[in-house]
């Protein structure tokens, strides 16, 4: 680690990899040669087009994409596409599935019903505190739907999909913000795969939008333009300016990601990683986990002690052990690290021993 930086346990804007940030601060003043910042170039330029299209390219490579899909950089994070996802597939029935295992999926359900005649709540862990997934018999999908949407990993309460939900022929759409390129994934399993770059792949400002090309051109006439999935892959997400400085990111990170051995590598490391925090979870009684054990997260781990008072002096204590961000979200409390693919395992390491000292402290 580079002298001065500390493990950032953020759930997002998070962690990037340090050999990337160094890559960005090398090409900053003038990047290859042209002259200028990637900051101050236009869209339109040739030096730009190469940077937008080796994002793309490596996206596909990395996680195995089709010709089949298109893949958008969008405005608005995921949140924007919550709305754009709507607008964009639910406009032959109107109806669509919603599965609501947390914070994010419960947002794109609201966002949806302005939009949709028929969004449904087809299952949900609400009840539960969205402890667990809910396991497929307790969905209960419409096979006339649009769409069925899914959170894959709950960034804020520390649970993730280990199944794919058999939706039939109705296409399955997955919010992946704060798992993308954290394992391989096999896209032809899903109509449409989106996430904010911000949690595994790069700065905040840009969505990346995975759609299998039969599923766009069939938008509602409200769609505003530049969330149009059609119009964007007609005009390669450039209809108006893109986010060029975070689209640059994906670039850098897509190239790291690959010289490390791509996402079947990253899986290997995640595991290890979240192995080493939950091992030693499962091994004490001092801290105790907030989810069922099958449906653990990979990338956000909460803990708590039990007492509030604890986890804030928990909280507290971070900085001097060279940590931050370890605060839980204010609808879970307690702790949260999140360990996402930049997130070096001597940093899961040093927290392990932080925890383990302030156990025996306390
Ligand atoms: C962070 C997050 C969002 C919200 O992303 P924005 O880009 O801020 O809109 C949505 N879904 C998941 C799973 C997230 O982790």
């Amino acid at each position: 680690m580079i002298e001065g930086r500390i493990y950032n346990f953020s759930a997002g804007p998070s962690i990037l990899p340090e050999d990337v940030l160094v890559k960005a601060q090398k090409e900053f003043l003038n990047y290859e040669g042209s002259g200028m910042s990637v900051l101050e170039m236009s869209h339109r330029s040739k030096v730009y087009d190469a940077i937008i299209k080796a994002a793309e390219a490596n996206l596909r490579q990395v996680m195995g994409i089709p010709d089949n899909y298109k893949v958008l950089f969008l405005q608005g994070g995921a949140t924007g596409m919550f709305a754009a996802l709507a607008m964009n597939f639910g406009n032959k029935t109107g109806a669509a599935d919603y599965v609501v295992s947390g914070n994010f999926s419960g947002n794109a359900f609201k966002e949806a019903q302005k939009y949709l005649k028929d969004a449904r709540c087809a299952g949900t862990s609400k009840d539960d505190n969205f402890n667990h997934i809910p396991t497929q018999e307790e969905l209960t999908l419409n096979p006339e739907a649009d769409y069925v949407h899914v959170c894959w990993n709950n960034t804020i309460f520390g649970t993730t999909w280990k199944y794919i939900p058999d939706t039939g022929n109705v296409p399955l759409v997955a919010d992946m913000s704060s798992c993308i390129l954290s394992e391989p994934v096999d896209v032809t399993k899903y109509g449409c795969i989106y996430a904010g770059v911000q949690k595994n792949l790069a700065p905040a400002g840009v969505a990346v939008v995975i759609v299998r090309d039969d599923l766009i051109g069939n938008e509602m006439p409200i769609t505003p333009k530049i969330w149009n999935f059609a119009q964007q892959a007609e005009k390669d997400s450039m209809i108006n300016t893109p986010p060029t400085y975070p689209i640059y990111f994906i670039k850098l990170v897509t190239d790291y990601l690959i010289a490390q051995g791509g996402v079947e590598e990253m899986k290997k490391r995640n595991i290890e990683k979240a192995k080493i925090l939950y091992d030693y979870l499962d091994s004490q009684d001092f801290y105790k986990t907030t989810v069922n054990k099958a449906d653990r997260s990979m990338m956000n781990v909460c803990f708590r002690t039990g007492s509030d008072d604890l986890d804030a002096e928990f909280v507290k204590g971070q900085a001097a052990a060279g940590f931050s961000n370890l605060k839980g979200h204010r609808l879970v409390g307690g702790m949260r690290a999140s360990i996402y693919n930049a997130m070096p395992k001597e940093g899961v390491e040093a927290l392990v021993a932080y925890m383990k000292k302030f156990a025996s402290e306390h």
